[in-house]
């Protein structure tokens, strides 16, 4: 053991983060949050002027509208939520359109615009699309043609723009969100992938849904940067991320988390499985010619992502036994004992 080496083993910081709200959920509880404050005052007027069905209208949307931001707040799911919302929102337009007349048909256009926020940009537009026909069929006998024909071209220019600005910045954010956890290398995910990930797995408390996790590390990786250059050990870091990918199910995820230190979930893998995986993969790493004249191999660690413990733990101790892996003499496979997993999982 060198000084290096188990300073080197430590180094693993679980960087703890609560759980982050998505962006639509954040805009469907503001949009909730900020439509009550709106409608309040004219159901309040509308109570006050006797106008008993309007004003329940706006009581009902109130009253919705809270119980969302409780619901999205306390179990973080909006997407239900968000479909319910925009149908009744504009269920709620509607009727007050038609309850009220077509002064009220300026509330149409934020509505509408208010479901490319919430929803998919297809599910917004065929929602809004069913709100104008209906609307149509509303106005038609009290409009002139000119009128009513103004009312559909405006609203429809209204959610072409949406459309177009929606869906290109669901494209831009799945691009950022995309590049923002890939390794630009090898093309694997990152580091923030991967605590992403041990973090979801975490939170999953189906128990059938079992991973293990491999932790893997070039062997003497610094011999090809000395003798070879690091354009050659880019070049094997690039062939062994594929030879991964060759090696692995699709289910599986690899990442790259440190230079030349890769790991992969194994999703659905015991223990057992996941340390044939390892061994799989150690012998054809042995077997491939990552670099011409320069036999490769790899060491790996293998620990259960057991739910009793945290990814912190799980890291750990797939950490640990890769370096008993290095110290066992390099290009093997270490695997956690069973029966302390199945000791604790007791
Ligand atoms: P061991 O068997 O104990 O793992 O020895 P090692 O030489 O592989 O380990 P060490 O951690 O001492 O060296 C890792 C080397 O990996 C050091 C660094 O130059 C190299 N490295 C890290 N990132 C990259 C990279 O992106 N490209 C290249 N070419 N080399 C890298
Ligand atoms: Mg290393
Ligand atoms: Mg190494």
């Amino acid at each position: 053991m060198n000084g290096d080496e188990s300073a080197g083993r430590s180094r693993w910081r679980w960087r703890s983060t609560g759980r982050q709200r998505s962006q639509q959920e954040v805009i469907l509880m503001l949009l909730c949050a900020l439509s009550i404050p709106s409608i309040l005052p004219f159901g309040i007027y509308r109570l006050l002027n006797g106008a008993w069905m309007s004003a329940a209208v706006d009581m009902a949307l109130v009253l919705a509208m809270s119980a969302v931001i409780v619901h999205v707040w306390r179990t973080g799911r909006h997407r239900v939520a968000s479909l319910g919302v925009t149908i009744f929102y504009s269920a709620g337009m509607l009727a007050t359109v038609y309850l009220r007349g077509v002064s009220l048909v300026y509330w149409v256009y934020p509505t509408m615009i208010a479901a490319y926020f919430v929803l998919r940009p297809t599910l917004a537009l065929a929602i809004n699309s069913v709100g104008l026909l209906i609307l149509i069929a509303i106005l038609v006998a009290q409009l002139a043609t000119i009128n009513l024909a103004t009312i559909i071209v405006t609203i429809g220019l209204v959610n072409l723009f949406a459309y177009i600005f929606a869906y290109r910045t669901g494209r831009q954010n799945q691009e950022l969100h995309t590049a923002v956890e890939r390794d630009f290398l090898t093309g694997v995910g990152n580091r923030r992938a991967l605590e992403r990930r041990l973090a979801e797995h975490a939170q999953e408390r189906r128990p059938q849904l079992e991973a293990s996790l491999l932790l893997l590390d070039l062997d003497h990786f610094k011999q090809i940067n000395d003798q070879h250059g690091h354009a050659a050990g880019d070049q094997v870091l690039v062939r062994l991320a594929e030879l991964m990918r060759r090696h692995t199910r699709s289910s599986d995820r690899i990442f790259r988390y440190g230079g030349e230190e890769f790991a992969i979930i194994a999703a659905g893998a015991s223990l057992i499985a996941a340390g044939h995986l390892a061994e799989g993969l150690r012998a054809a790493v042995a077997a491939a010619t990552l670099l011409e004249g320069h036999p490769i191999t790899i060491s790996i660690g293998v620990a259960f992502m057991d739910k009793a413990h945290t990814p912190a733990d799980w890291l750990a101790e797939a950490d640990k036994l890769l370096y008993a892996a290095k110290q066992g003499g390099r290009n093997r496979v270490c695997v956690a004992p069973p029966s302390v997993h199945h000791a604790e999982g007791d």
